[in-house]
Order: structure tokens, then C-alpha cells, then sequence
């Protein structure tokens, strides 16, 4: 008897196809309206699903700024059902730095390589491949999948998750759970051990504009109530101040767990003494042990004898989960009476529970494909769509399975040139998310 999952094309074979497309379609995004658009990789995914029966909706939210949206029906329809999605658009690539150009995808040593390789366009693949194939022999998910392919999550969502979930609550609103990004990739311990980190909080970003408002005068004259001056203070009192190191129950698990595999003891009086001597693992965490404020741009002034009455500067401010309120009390003390400021961006912190049901599917996953697996929670110290459905009560897991080699910088790959994903850890990822599915 043949086993079904052997019947017709097998998602392990096209996976590598659909992310190399998926590169080849450019989707920069320059964090305006002036790039290419979603649309065409969005119209991509939609008849990859259409040419095994699912009807999915394209959203378009701006000219050319697209997002899929597609409904799976599971097995039992009264259990919530479970959003996994992924972001089309990608950040911008000049070819004249890269190995292999940016944009053509190419299959070169065992690795898919481009923009969006492994941000994110692979997850986005292996999600079309494990389903085209699960359709394909008509299995049925345990529970409804809600999928979703995003436009502008490299510019915070506003034209894709943000712009869905206040446009359309509808599609997620019943989801409990999801899976995407920053997660679910190894990190090696030892030869025959290696960690994967599923992500589960994030911090909240805080971009703001700082303005100090002063005298106008000419610059020959005395001015104590210089705005240039002030704000320069102030600029400066933030970005030398360091917040101080604050464990929250992610970091701390992370930290107790990654202690444990190295033999190294976790000195809670010292975590980052602990944390330097994690090797490779410590350059991740480092940001997510405290609160952080960088001044970023300056602006005041048109003339060197002219003292202006505004300055302005812009500082990207990250904040802990559960922490928020004491971040913004502490940057008003550092900014003093004279400075206001007002948001530029401002997402919400991240944090989900490391347990329950999903989690053990995500575990028994990774280990009945990879036998030196341990799953482990993180903390990422950037932001992700996430963000955006956690606004729906929906809790975020990054889970994007890859088995990597213990050579390959992952990390300083995202956002970084000559982006590229092992063939291998997009069909392991394949394995994985399709034995997840079964267990979710
Ligand atoms: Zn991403």
C-alpha cells in the first residue's frame, strides 16, 4: 500500500523553487511607497494556493502594497484556529556588494541565496510547500489554519499586519495562537546538541523626535536660553545612559537553559560576565537584558550667526516587555523639563508564555527531526508583525524551523549581504512545520 504522503510532488523538493521565485521577485521595501510593491509576489502566493483548491483573498491596502489572507479548514471546527503568517516585502539589496545579485535566487553550494533568504521569504516558502503538499493528499490540519502573506513589515506593518488587523479584525480575530518569524533556527552547543530558539517576546520600539524650544537671536549676542544647547544636553544625557540590566521571565529562562547546556554557572549578580561567555549566542541577547535609547538625527539651526528657536533630534528607543511605563518615566527624567518629544513610531513589547499545547508541538517537532534538539525561548530585540496581532489577543511564537550549520553567521544575515539559507534547513523546516501542524 502506498503511504500518501508519497503521492505527487513533495514539499521538500519544491520548496527550494518556490523561495528562489519568491527572491526573484523584488520586493524592496524603501519604508515609503516609492518601491516596487507586494503586488506581484502577493498574486505569486495567491495561485500557488489557488492551484490546490484554496480560495485566498488579496488585500490591498495602497496601490501595489498587497497582503494574502487564506482560510484552511481543519478537522475540528470548534477549536481556535491557528494564524500562521509571513511578510512578502523585503528590505533594499545593492547587488554591487553582494557575491551572488540580490534578486535572481540563485542555487549555489547547497545554499538558496538573495534578499529575503532567510528574512523571510524562506519561511514563507516552506509554509506554501507544507501546505500545497498537505492539500495535495487532502490532509487535514487538526484545527483551521488562517494563512497570511504581508506587505510592509520591514516598515512596521502599517500597510500590511497593522493595516489587516484594524481594517479587517475579522480574518484573525478568532485565532488563539501563531507562528512566523524570528525563531525555531539551531544554535550549536555541541556536536551532537543544538538549541533552537523560539521566540517569545519582543521588545517595543520607541521612535521619537526630541524638540527644545529656546530664544531666537543673533549668534553675537548672550543667550541662556539656547534650544540648540538644551537639546544637545539632553540628546547626549540620553545616549550615554545606560538602563539597567532587567531580567524579564524570557530572558531569564534563556539564560538559565543556555547556562545549563555550556556548564557555565549563570552568576545573577553578574549576568553580563554570564553573557560574555556564551560565545556567538551573547551578540543576540546582549540588547534584550535592559532597556535602550540611540540618538539617531540632529536637526537645528540654518546659519552660523543665527540662534534658532527650535532644535530637533530623533532617538530609537527599545523597551522591555512589562516595562514600558518605567522606560518613559526614566527618558522624560533624562530629558528634563525644557525637552518634549512626541512618537515617530511606537509598537507595543511582546511576551507569550513559553508553554502549553503549542509549545510541545513545536518540541516533539524539532526533536523527532533533529534528536540533538532542545527547544528554548527568547527574547528578540527587534520587532515583527507580531506586534500587530498581538493587539488581537493572539499569542505570537517566532517559529521558523531551520537546521543550521554551526559555521554559518545567521543572525548577522538579516538585513546583511549575501543573504542565503541552506537547501538542507529549508527541507528540514519543511519536516518540521509539517509534523507541527499534525501536533498543533
Ligand atoms: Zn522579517
Amino acid at each position: 500500500m502506498a503511504d500518501a504522503r508519497d503521492a505527487g510532488v513533495k514539499a521538500e523538493d519544491e520548496v527550494v523553487d518556490l523561495c528562489r521565485e519568491l527572491i526573484a521577485i523584488d520586493t524592496s521595501n524603501y519604508g515609503d511607497h516609492s518601491g516596487p510593491g507586494e503586488r506581484a509576489a502577493a498574486e505569486y502566493v495567491a495561485e500557488k494556493l489557488d492551484e490546490v483548491g484554496v480560495e485566498p483573498a488579496v488585500y490591498e491596502s495602497h496601490p501595489g502594497r498587497s497582503s494574502v489572507v487564506a482560510r484552511i479548514p481543519g478537522a475540528d471546527p470548534g477549536r481556535a484556529p491557528l494564524l500562521i503568517h509571513g511578510h512578502l516585502d523585503v528590505v533594499p539589496a545593492d547587488a554591487a556588494d553582494w557575491t551572488h545579485h540580490p534578486f535572481a535566487g540563485e542555487l549555489v553550494d547547497g545554499c538558496v541565496w538573495g534578499r529575503g533568504a532567510v528574512d523571510m521569504k524562506d519561511m514563507d516558502a516552506m509554509v506554501l510547500a507544507v501546505l500545497r503538499q498537505r492539500l495535495r493528499e487532502g490532509r487535514t490540519p487538526p484545527r483551521d489554519i488562517v494563512l497570511a502573506f504581508l506587505a510592509d513589515e520591514e516598515a512596521g506593518g502599517t500597510w500590511g499586519a497593522k493595516w489587516l488587523v484594524d481594517q479587517h479584525p475579522e480574518l484573525f480575530a478568532d485565532c488563539s495562537e501563531a507562528i512566523s518569524e524570528v525563531g525555531g533556527f539551531s544554535v550549536t552547543v555541541a556536536e551532537n546538541r543544538r538549541l533552537y530558539l523560539i521566540e517569545t517576546a519582543e521588545k517595543g520600539i520607541a521612535w521619537m523626535r526630541l524638540k527644545a524650544r529656546g530664544t531666537a537671536g543673533h549668534g553675537s549676542m548672550v543667550n541662556d536660553d539656547n534650544a540648540v544647547t538644551e537639546l544637545a544636553d539632553a540628546v547626549a544625557r540620553l545616549g550615554r545612559h545606560r538602563f539597567p540590566v532587567q531580567l524579564t521571565t524570557t530572558v531569564r529562562t534563556f539564560l538559565e537553559e543556555v547556562c545549563a547546556e555550556f556548564a557555565i554557572p549563570f552568576d545573577e549578580d553578574d549576568v553580563e560576565a554570564t553573557v560574555a561567555r556564551l560565545g556567538t549566542v551573547a551578540g543576540m541577547i546582549g540588547a534584550t537584558l535592559r532597556h535602550t535609547v540611540n540618538p539617531t538625527v540632529l536637526n537645528g539651526g540654518y546659519k552660523a550667526n543665527v540662534i534658532p528657536g527650535t532644535a530637533t533630534a530623533e532617538v530609537d528607543g527599545r523597551f522591555l516587555p512589562g516595562l514600558e511605563d518605567e522606560f518613559f518615566a526614566e527618558v522624560d527624567r533624562l530629558l528634563g523639563p525644557k525637552v518634549t518629544r512626541e512618537f515617530i513610531h511606537h509598537l507595543p513589547a511582546v511576551e507569550t508564555e513559553f508553554e502549553g499545547g503549542i509549545v510541545s508541538a513545536m518540541s516533539q517537532a524539532l526533536m523527532a527531526e533533529d534528536d540533538g534538539a532542545k527547544a528554548v525561548p527568547y527574547c528578540l530585540s527587534g520587532g515583527t508583525d507580531a506586534k500587530s496581532f498581538q493587539t488581537l489577543g493572539i499569542k505570537n511564537y517566532g517559529f521558523a524551523p531551520l537546521r543550521l550549520p554551526p559555521e554559518l553567521n545567521f543572525s548577522g544575515m538579516f538585513h546583511g549581504v549575501d543573504e542565503r539559507v541552506p537547501v538542507d534547513g529549508l527541507r528540514f523546516g519543511v519536516r518540521v512545520l509539517d509534523r507541527f501542524i499534525d501536533l498543533s
